[in-house]
């Protein structure tokens, strides 16, 4: 699955996200709730596709697909000096697919702020100088390994990774995430192998206040921070931490009810996995069997047999065919079978790319 980890400096609201989304989101589950390690939960993904499917199927089982968030506490300011825990929170930090990193953007004065006053956008950069250091130590040791290696048999290959590293040290000398770091494809790939903090797909998540929640523009402060996200190519999301806590508490139709009272389209959890997907690249396509019927994620441009490993190797490595309905055709037709008779199931092979919604059979030799 997919992991998305939640940074930030102490009090901006991580745990109250973390422990509502987490609350919230496996409330309707099938899933059992990981409780491996307590800041590690797995959330439904909250998809209305899954349910229609499931009324034309009527399976036993309904199984949505699911994310993995961590609470990362602990980044302060010197965290990459190893400060407080630090450099243990940036192999946290390592190990997922995508950091969201709270922001605090609401006023309360009984809860002291780390840096005297509300001020995201200095939020924002202490982490991200963390972040950066932290980075910038890793291409040091890269640099010392590769000078070594420069008289060595590679000596080509390895001059031009010292060329792009250089370079990229230069970026973070200015304050730069990697996010924004200009290369080639090529040196792109290099990139991706190093593994950088500042690389990762990054979203903001601004904590404002219950009163600014359904009109979260009308807060300067939420303003400043789309416009220095929209530089760093970084999503935003827009939550409040007390909100999302008390839709945790709720039945799924309170919880509708409550948010239509509030003057909100969706919850916070429905936002920030719907950035998640958009920032990560991700889709959704579904099984349904008389079963089961279940949503599965993998990355966009995904061929059919490796969409399949998701479910279980051995499909991929005796991958025959994928029989592939659309959503869209499957619930015109109202059931599987009279979607198939209208000629609306194609037979696609091994290089045919997932599509978001596509339902799927997957046929293959034990
Ligand atoms: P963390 O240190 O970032 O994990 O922050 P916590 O989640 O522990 O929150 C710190 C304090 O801020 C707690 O007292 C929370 O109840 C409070 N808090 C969190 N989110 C909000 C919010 O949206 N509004 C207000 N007023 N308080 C909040």
């Amino acid at each position: 699955g997919f992991t998305c980890g939640i940074v930030g400096l102490p009090n901006v609201g991580k745990s109250t996200i973390f422990n509502a989304l987490t609350k919230a989101g496996a409330q309707s589950a099938n899933y059992p709730f990981c409780t491996i390690d307590p800041n590690v939960g797995v959330v439904n993904v909250p998809d209305p596709r899954l349910h229609q499917l499931a009324a034309i199927v009527n399976p036993q089982r309904v199984i949505p697909t699911t994310m993995e968030f961590v609470d990362i506490a602990g980044l302060v300011k010197g965290a990459s000096q190893g400060e407080g825990l630090g450099n243990q929170f940036l192999g946290h930090i390592r190990a997922v697919d995508a950091v969201a990193h709270v922001v605090r953007c609401f006023e309360d004065e009984n809860i002291t702020h780390v840096s005297g006053s509300v001020d995201p956008l200095q939020d924002m950069e202490i982490i991200n100088t963390e972040l950066i250091l932290a980075d910038l130590q890793a291409l040091e040791r890269r640099t010392d390994r590769l000078r070594k290696m420069l008289k060595g048999p590679q000596a080509k290959e390895v001059q031009l990774e010292l060329s792009l590293v250089e370079r990229l040290v230069k970026h973070f000398n200015q304050g730069l995430m990697g996010n924004t770091f200009e290369c080639s494809t090529e040196e792109q790939t290099l990139l991706e192998s190093f593994q950088l903090l500042t690389t990762k797909p990054l979203l903001y998540v601004c904590n404002v206040s219950e009163d600014d929640a359904a009109e979260p523009d009308e807060n300067s402060q939420v303003k400043a921070v789309r416009n220095r996200a929209a530089q760093e190519g970084a999503g935003v999301v827009i939550l409040s931490g007390k909100i999302e806590a008390e839709l945790s508490e709720l039945s799924e139709e309170e919880a509708s009810e409550f948010l239509a009272d509030l003057g909100l389209a969706e919850s916070g959890l429905n936002a920030l996995i719907r950035e998640g997907y958009q920032l990560l690249g991700l889709l959704t396509y579904f099984t349904a069997g008389e079963k089961e019927v279940r949503a599965w994620t993998v990355p966009q441009n995904t061929k059919a047999p490796q969409a399949a490993a998701v479910i279980h190797t051995d499909i991929e490595r005796g991958f025959i065919r994928a029989e592939v309905t659309s959503f869209a055709d499957a619930i015109a037709a109202g059931s599987m079978k009279k979607a198939a008779e209208a000629g609306k199931m194609r037979l696609e092979g091994k290089e045919y790319e997932v599509q978001d919604g596509d339902v799927v059979y997957f046929r293959f030799n034990v």
